[in-house]
């Protein structure tokens, strides 16, 4: 993917990339950002582009590409995940890491930036071919990982295996125990109590205390819930604990509605237990008093607060008018399309952004490492009112921030993290 200079800005051809970079621009002209700052911040401190060798199960290698890419220091290490997937470029993972950039400084954590992933298809890998990719991988960025410098976690088809390979053969060439290095660890080898749930914590934290600042009571909003993953299944218990009626869940078998409300724990007693699938789906839950509907059709439901938590891209310009819902709460990545925000703004829905809504994961991760530099672990109630108390100050910062300069939740978003970055970096100066 090549980049370009327009108008004196960088931008690329890659998509992911040039909407980071375009978000970024449009926030920095409104807080008057120096050109100095903003070109030096629109490139990546360091990227680490890697050949992946695998010896496969028939005795030939093969070789995968590998990024590592850290946008920020600024902060503190850089933070953020590795992905496995066959579109993963090195573009990409700078404006991934861009977006982490972001994300950690309106979190209010001592992070920049960071990520990285191998172009592959995790899919067709057996587990020992994935084993030995992940080993490779993990020693060919070893020079740029470490507690103080750069600390990874899972991301798309990783977890804490893939994880545990990487740590296992960095320690190995450090010929010492290491376990800050990285995040998203198993548990029983210094992970972290209540990680699981933190997004969906976070996420519904986030919509509870929007319903506090509109005035609005748990006990009167219907809610629906597209996906029921990790973000999307603790989101809706969650909310549903705080006094919420869950109108509707969704997976990609389709969309389970009641309006007299879903009984969240029956859905995930149904979904763990239920033997006639594969891989945690709601196939069937239509018996256990919903009516079934289509994929999408959890998008136009009627309803008070909608949140997002499966896919990019799902509300745009074909969808947004018809989406009820007031209320739009991000626990996906990219779920709103800036065509589609735009439309929901018009209609007076108030959207509240990816990075400050599913910021739980990387608070998350960094209460693990920060048990891991202690050697201490926590308690799960700890770990969870943390997680919480940050999540409402961030979330009524930026809340107080967009009513103060009238603008988007996303904007001030934008405007409120780029500023305690780019204050840093004019602090620090240019030798960076
Ligand atoms: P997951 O794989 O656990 O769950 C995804 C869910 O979405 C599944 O229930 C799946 O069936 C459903 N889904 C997929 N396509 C769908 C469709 N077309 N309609 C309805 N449902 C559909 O993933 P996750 O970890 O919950 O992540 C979800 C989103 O949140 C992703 O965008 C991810 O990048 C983002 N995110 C996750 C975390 C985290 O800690 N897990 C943190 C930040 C952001």
């Amino acid at each position: 993917m090549a980049d370009r200079i327009v108008n004196g800005r960088r931008r690329s051809d890659d998509l992911l990339l040039d909407t980071a970079l375009r978000d970024f621009y449009g926030a920095a002209d409104e807080m008057g950002l120096s050109e100095s700052l903003i070109s030096m911040l629109s490139y990546p401190e360091r990227r680490l582009d890697v050949s992946v060798p695998v010896e496969m199960e028939d005795g030939r290698v093969r070789v995968f590409k590998g990024y590592r890419v850290q946008h920020s220091t600024a902060l503190g290490p850089s933070k953020g995940g590795i992905r496995y997937a066959q579109d993963v470029t090195g573009a990409e993972c700078e404006g991934l890491a861009m977006l982490m950039t972001w994300k950690c400084s309106l979190a209010g954590i001592p992070y920049g930036g960071g990520k990285g992933g191998i172009c592959c298809d995790p899919t067709a890998l057996t587990r020992r071919e994935k084993e030995r990719m992940s080993r490779t991988y993990g020693a060919r960025i070893a020079p740029i990982i470490g507690r103080w410098s750069d600390i990874p976690a899972p991301d798309m088809y990783t977890g804490g295996q893939e994880m545990v390979w990487i740590m296992d053969t960095i320690c190995k060439m450090l010929g010492h125990f290491e376990p800050a290095m990285l995040t998203g660890k198993p548990i029983d080898y210094w992970g972290a109590r209540g990680r699981t749930e933190a997004t969906g914590r976070g996420t519904s934290t986030c919509g509870l205390e929007l319903m506090k600042v509109k005035g609005l009571n748990p006990a009167n909003m219907k809610i629906a819930v597209q996906g029921f993953g990790n973000v999307g299944s603790y989101t809706a218990l969650l909310l549903k604990e705080a006094g919420a009626t869950i109108v509707a869940i969704s997976d990609t078998t389709g969309t389970y509605y009641n309006p007299k409300g879903i009984n969240i724990e029956k859905a995930f007693e149904y979904m763990n237990n239920n033997p006639s699938q594969r891989g945690r789906k709601l196939t069937g839950f239509e018996k256990e008093g919903c009516e079934k509907l289509g994929l999408n059709d959890i998008l136009f439901l009627d309803c008070d607060f909608l949140f997002p938590c499966a896919l990019q891209g799902v509300i745009n310009q074909e969808t947004a008018p018809k989406v009820k819902a007031r209320y739009i709460i991000e626990g996906a990545n990219s779920p709103t399309t800036v065509e589609g925000e735009e439309i929901l703004k018009d209609a007076g829905a108030i959207v509240v952004p990816d990075f400050l809504a599913n910021a739980g994961g990387v608070i998350g991760s960094y209460f693990e490492w920060a048990q891991n530099l202690q050697g201490f672990s926590w308690t799960e109630a700890d770990y969870n009112k943390r997680l919480v108390d940050l999540m409402t100050e961030n979330f009524n910062r930026v809340w107080a921030f967009a009513q103060d300069k009238k603008v988007t939740m996303r904007r001030a978003a934008y405007m409120q993290a780029i500023k305690r970055v780019s204050d840093i970096v004019a602090l620090r100066g240019v030798y960076l």
